[in-house]
């Protein structure tokens, strides 16, 4: 009887922002319910390493109601949300109505294709744990197909991967893409000519890693380059058959795959509440997180729209996410007792980004480090992040293994 009086707290997702506002209100007065339509929480930071074989996705994911075990205010529900009441409060999942005293919304967001349809229907992304596999499946079928082709232009098209947008994920993506072909496809296809794989990486603007300072968009370049990575600046793709990428200034790349990591939107039930969103498609926020009209909503993480003091947007990064569910939380606590809400300020912890194996970029500290030393400090941060021990053991084994013997272990085609 006494729980049913506590405040419901619903919380729409359980993406770093939604876990970490969770788990922020373990001993608040609270009944929490957790909603996400996946019963694992997914470490998106390293997905692209599923998609090119190098991790399994267990080992990026984690189930929820593991992680929430010893939460005795917190049930967690799987399904999917199709509607908000914002007025009557409720929300609605799989048929079923679950009404709410606060809501935070922290559904995350989807690929953007910038409404390129022949890129929607033939490009690769990485997003979830099924495109992920998508692109592993394909990847290494195509050295399957390519092993036993004759036709020399049809072979040169099938070991040629372009991958579009000089991001984070585009960079990292590249790098250990053409370290899976120089070291260990090398080894396993002795019949194939590798030198005939080629990984270009186009980028629309003229830099790679826009956001970063350009001592290390510099030594970004260089350490793809190294790799033999093709980096191709200005170069805009208007449309892909699923054969040829065809660009803005004429030009054309036959290959028969392309992954697509140029941009990022918020989540398709976002598109569907009828309250003011800015770029991206994101939920325009108060400093407090709250919806204007409804301040006993919260939107955080990738769903979410708030600019810093100089006028920036806040980048979609599991850091401001984490951040927000922070914060979305204290504010409930305050909310609940009666106390004045708290702008959310945003520290930035740095930028990090790996290239294969044994490089990265990383600001850190007002450091900036590249090479070993910041493909050590990645390493280090990213097992410390990835939750659950025997996840974080698993995958230091796996990449101790990858580093000392050049060999990614789970090639596994699983398509049916
Ligand atoms: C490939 C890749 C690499 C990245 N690398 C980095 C990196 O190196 N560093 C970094 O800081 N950030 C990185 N990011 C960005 C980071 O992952 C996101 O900023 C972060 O996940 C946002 O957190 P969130 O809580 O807003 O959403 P998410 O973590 O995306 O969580 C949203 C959750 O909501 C659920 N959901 C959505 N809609 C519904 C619905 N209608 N019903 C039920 N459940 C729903 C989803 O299943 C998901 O679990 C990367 C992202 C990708 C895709």
């Amino acid at each position: 009887m006494i729980a049913q009086k506590l405040p419901h707290v619903v919380i729409l997702g359980a993406g770093f922002g939604g876990l970490t506002a969770a788990k922020k209100l373990k001993h608040a007065h609270v009944r929490i319910t957790l909603i996400d339509r996946h019963n694992y929480h997914l470490f998106q930071p390293l997905l692209y390493q599923v998609a090119i074989a190098g991790l399994i996705p267990a080992q990026v994911a984690y189930p929820v109601r593991t992680i929430f075990r010893g939460q005795k205010n917190l049930s967690f529900q799987m399904g999917d949300v199709t509607a908000i009441d914002f007025e009557a409060r409720y929300i609605k999942m799989d048929g079923s109505v679950i009404a709410y005293d606060y809501l935070i919304l922290a559904a995350g967001g989807q690929t953007n294709f910038f409404g390129i349809e022949s890129v929607q229907e033939n490009a690769f992304y990485i997003k979830d744990i099924r495109s992920a596999i998508a692109t592993r499946n394909h990847l290494l079928s195509l050295f399957e197909r390519a092993s036993r082709e004759a036709d020399a232009d049809k072979r040169r098209a099938m070991l040629t991967f372009v991958i579009v947008g000089g991001g984070p994920t585009g960079v990292e993506t590249a790098g250990a893409l053409a370290e899976l072909i120089t070291h260990v496809m090398r080894k396993e296809y002795p019949e194939l000519d590798v030198r005939e794989a080629r990984v270009l990486l186009l980028e629309a603007g003229d830099a790679l890693i826009a956001s970063y300072p350009d001592a290390l968009r510099r030594a970004t370049l260089t350490l793809l380059q190294k790799k033999q990575v093709e980096v191709m600046f200005n170069a805009r793709l208007i449309g892909y058959d699923g054969q040829r990428v065809t660009l803005a200034d004429g030009g054309a790349i036959e290959s028969n795959t392309l992954i697509w990591t140029a941009g990022v939107k918020a989540a398709e039930v976002v598109e569907t509440l009828g309250v003011e969103r800015a770029g991206a498609g994101r939920v325009r926020t108060g400093a407090s997180l709250q919806l204007p009209a409804h301040p006993e909503v919260y939107v955080i993480g990738d769903a979410a729209y708030l600019e810093d003091e100089h006028g920036q947007s806040l980048p979609m990064l599991s850091t401001v996410a984490i951040q927000q569910g922070k914060a979305a939380a204290d504010n409930i606590r305050r909310a609940i007792g009666g106390g004045t809400q708290k702008p959310f300020v945003y520290r930035d912890p740095g930028l990090l980004a790996t290239i294969g194996r044994n490089a990265a970029v990383a600001r850190i500290w007002g450091l900036s480090f590249s090479g070993f030393i910041a493909w050590l400090i990645w390493v280090g941060l990213h097992i410390y992040r990835i939750i659950g021990f025997r996840n974080r053991l698993v995958v230091l084994i796996n990449w101790a293994w990858d580093y000392f013997f050049y060999d990614n272990q789970v090639r596994l085609i699983t398509r049916e």
